[in-house]
């Protein structure tokens, strides 16, 4: 293990991102690891591996604590989004929107996705640096709201959109001059990302969608960054968009909604400390309140977007271990029949995770071992230093905090098909993906006829 007590679970704190294993995880005698009542072999080998598995526990209690949070910390009104980027699907969609949450969708896939699972389409909202003209289309005739980004944003709706029906709902994203690396932040004057409006280029578009009567401004946006540990960037970030929000105001924008972006961190190793999204909530709200007291306006209707806090935790993936190469006085490698086409976060960011066997999750480590993909790159590598019981080929791992950016960022590098998910709950697992095959690789391939005849 790469942290001492995986498996000491804080529920007090009721704060998923805080856990490095599913909430519902138990180790049995017998048994080995369970999550949400499932037993971690027999999924394995009932789905085959890899496999992703959703605990929908950890789903909802993370759901629920930014809902109970925001209703404890701020007075007025407050809707949470699910950042659907993390990992997007028809159960998710589904388990969000009978929460209560809104959903933020990037893309026409992840429209449909959310519009599908049952997401109302006043609590979606359309990010997006250069949205086409058909997502903005969908997004109008669904009933959702459009965060606008640039100038292309506001040239393309003039085209796309009806000007004489029902105003679309447009919020607007700057650039706060803030920005957050994972463990440290700075404050800048001008930021160099290809998100949102630069705050200098604010005051003129605002002027601009005066003009553009079918649509309608009603909430200001900015999202400063991922896996943050820090409270002051988002407390920060609050005091910059009242300014914004105030001018909006001013010009005459029907402003409500004020969006401060997700962000909140996870632990994904036993050297992470993220706060909860209890004192994330507390920190935000408690600034925004202070300050629109201090400055005598009424209260937005605050919003966030957390998506790695809400999923990342609930999701692990099983692997079966395979081949097995000793370095003399060096490396030892397993090999999983996985790697970096369902979890490319190691070889893009150096990610780090946690892992144990299934059949003895508890164990203590007989060696260290490097657990690696089975593609053809050396750099598919899922885990350096792994303390390990000793294994065989065919044991079934465990890899942790698997729920974000995993199965969204998936690819078929060196054709290899996507692997299954189910939600487990109560003893019950259910597939919520099929696995892909070989053969629906080559759906989208075609042959010209001419290659036929040569042979
Ligand atoms: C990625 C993203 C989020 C979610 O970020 P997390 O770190 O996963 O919480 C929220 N809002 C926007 C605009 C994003 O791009």
């Amino acid at each position: 293990m790469n942290n001492t007590k995986p498996f000491e679970i804080d529920r007090d704190l009721i704060s998923p991102n805080r856990n490095i294993v599913p909430i519902t995880s138990v180790v049995d005698k017998d048994r080995g690891l369970l999550v949400g009542g499932c037993a971690l072999l027999d999924l394995g080998k009932h789905y085959g591996t890899p496999l992703y598995v959703l605990d929908e526990e950890t789903i909802r209690v993370g759901c629920r604590s930014y809902l109970r949070a925001l209703k404890k910390y701020y007075p007025g009104k407050s809707l949470p989004l699910y950042a659907s980027k993390a990992n997007s699907s028809l159960v998710i969609s589904s388990i969000v929107a009978s929460e209560g949450m809104g959903l933020d969708v990037v893309s026409e896939g992840e429209l449909i996705t959310a519009l599908k699972g049952g997401v109302p389409g006043e609590r979606i909202f359309l990010h997006g640096n250069n949205k086409s003209d058909e997502e903005l289309l969908l997004a109008y005739q669904s009933g959702a709201t459009v965060v606008i980004d640039n100038h292309h944003d506001v040239e393309r709706l003039k085209e796309v959109i009806p000007h004489d029906k029902d105003p679309l709902n447009l919020m607007l994203r700057f650039t706060p001059g803030i920005e957050c690396h994972t463990h440290e932040y700075i404050k800048t004057g001008h930021l160099d990302s290809k998100f949102g409006f630069d705050p200098d280029q604010v005051k003129e578009v605002l002027y601009e969608l005066k003009q553009i009567h079918w649509t309608k401004l009603t909430g200001i946006h900015a999202h400063i960054g991922s896996q943050i540990f820090e409270l002051q960037p988002h407390q920060d970030l609050v005091e910059v968009m009242i300014d914004l929000f105030q001018l909006a105001r001013k010009i005459g924008h029907p402003v409500k909604d004020l969006n401060v972006g997700g962000g909140l961190g996870i632990r994904y190793t036993g050297s992470d400390d993220p706060p909860t999204i209890d004192s994330w909530i507390e920190g935000i709200a408690n600034t925004l309140k202070n300050t629109c007291k201090a400055r005598n306006i009424e209260l937005p209707r605050l919003m966030c977007e957390p998506g790695r806090s809400l999923v990342a935790t609930a999701g692990i993936t099983l692997y079966k271990l395979g081949s097995r190469k000793e370095i003399p006085g060096s490396t030892v490698y397993l090999s999983v029949d996985g790697g970096m086409s369902d979890n490319p976060r190691p070889i893009t960011y150096e990610s780090l995770y946690t892992a144990c066997l299934a059949n003895q999750p508890l164990a203590k480590a007989d060696e260290m071992v490097t657990i690696a993909g089975k593609h053809c790159e050396s750099g598919d590598v899922l885990l350096k230093d792994l303390g390990l019981p000793n294994s065989q080929s065919g044991d079934i791992l465990v890899v942790f905090g698997t729920g974000a950016y995993n199965n969204s960022m998936s690819s078929n590098y060196n054709r290899i098909p996507r692997p299954a998910a189910v939600l487990v709950n109560s003893g019950q697992a259910e597939l919520v993906q099929k696995r892909e095959l070989p053969q629906d690789l080559l759906r989208n391939d075609v042959l010209p006829v001419r290659f036929l005849e040569v042979g």
